[in-house]
């Protein structure tokens, strides 16, 4: 899309203000990258599954059902569930929460997963991760019944989505491809960089893309001279982990930059080098509670090189939360054959 504005005449607000007549073909980087907005096309997502799930209730009767599992008290999980309920009730999808304690044993959890495959009004069953230490994870994801697996981590539907078949496919890469297609930017060709290859992130970011026909690289932490590597990409997928971590030279003037990082910042020196005109407002937020959220893009080297940036929070995280919505809904029909 950026490449399409820049040939158009037209009309932009410069970074201090004033309008600026830009002639064809003109390639300058005199205004800041634009904000691809998660929220929005979160909210457009979520109204598009409520009109479907009231439909499928007035012809079928029937309500899809989410199961959601939290083990243990991580505060962030706790939160992600709360704010995974909190859509389904927007969109008029049935929940339910099973908490179980932090001492929970591998077998105990198969237990509750058993229950929930072999119920008739559960479609969809999500486990929270990170699970306790003591939990293996991997029997865990294993065990949930690949056709009610709205997180899409069962290797059942990695598989499928590594063949180009998907059919869950994970939240947050799902809300990515969304976000980047509802904003018409460009993937059959581009050159696209995925900066981390995690189960749930980045390699099925990567597969995605790929089936779009963008020219993907994946990078890691064994990546040499990542900037030279990053600086290629016209779509940059940042999902690592490290706040602020991909700096103004690691990206393309006038990239797409999809920022999947959730990391707390709690210095308010840092805030102030980090957020530019935003640091104000972050700093309030560390002294006020403690701690304000960054993603693995620092905003403010990212916004005089980039051409959008998704912003964290109020990008990424919020179309996850969508996604899961639209598997919920798929999961209840797809079991019923609608
Ligand atoms: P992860 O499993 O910890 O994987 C991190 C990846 O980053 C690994 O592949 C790692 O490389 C790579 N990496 C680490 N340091 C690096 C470096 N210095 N240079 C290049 N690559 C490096 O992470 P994840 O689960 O994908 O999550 C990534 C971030 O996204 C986290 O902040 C997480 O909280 C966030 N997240 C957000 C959402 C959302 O909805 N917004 C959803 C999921 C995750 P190696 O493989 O070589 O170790």
């Amino acid at each position: 899309m950026r490449r399409g504005l820049k040939r158009r005449l037209k009309i932009k607000q410069s970074a201090r203000g004033c309008v600026l007549r830009l002639p064809r073909m003109v390639s300058i980087r005199a205004e800041r990258a634009a904000i691809l907005d998660g929220r929005s096309t979160a909210e457009q997502i979520k109204k598009e599954v409520a009109a479907e799930v009231q439909a499928l209730s007035q012809t079928s009767g029937l309500k899809p059902c989410l199961a959601a599992v939290l083990v243990g008290d991580n505060d962030a999980s706790a939160v992600y569930v709360r704010n995974k309920v909190r859509a389904c009730d927007e969109v008029g999808i049935a929940s339910e929460q099973h908490r179980l304690p932090s001492s929970t044993m591998t077998e105990e959890l198969l237990e509750l997963i058993r229950e929930l495959n072999q119920r008739q009004d559960v479609d969809g069953i999500l486990i929270q991760l990170p699970l306790p230490k003591q939990i293996d994870e991997a029997t865990i994801i294993e065990a949930v019944n690949p056709t009610k697996d709205v997180d899409g981590f069962h290797p059942v539907n990695v598989g499928l989505l590594a063949m180009g078949r998907p059919r869950f496919v994970p939240c947050t890469p799902a809300g990515i491809i969304e976000v980047l297609e509802r904003n018409k930017i460009e993937i059959a060709g581009a050159n696209a960089c995925v900066v981390g290859r995690s189960q749930i992130v980045g390699r099925p970011v990567a597969s995605l893309l790929l089936q779009r026909h963008a020219t993907v690289t994946i990078c890691h932490s064994r990546t040499h001279d990542l900037p030279s590597v990053t600086r290629q990409a016209d779509i940059l997928v940042a999902a690592i982990g490290r706040p602020a971590f991909i700096r103004g030279n690691f990206i393309k003037p006038g990239a797409t930059v999809i920022d999947v990082g959730v990391n707390k910042m709690t210095d308010t020196d840092e805030a102030r080098a980090v957020f530019g005109d935003e640091a104000k407002k972050r700093i309030e937020a560390i002294e006020r509670r403690g701690y304000t959220l960054v993603g693995d893009v620092h905003p403010a080297e990212a916004d005089e090189v980039a051409g959008l940036r998704t912003p964290v929070p109020g990008g990424v995280g919020l179309l996850t939360v969508a996604m899961l919505m639209r598997n919920t809904l798929q999961a209840a029909k797809w079991r019923r054959g609608l």
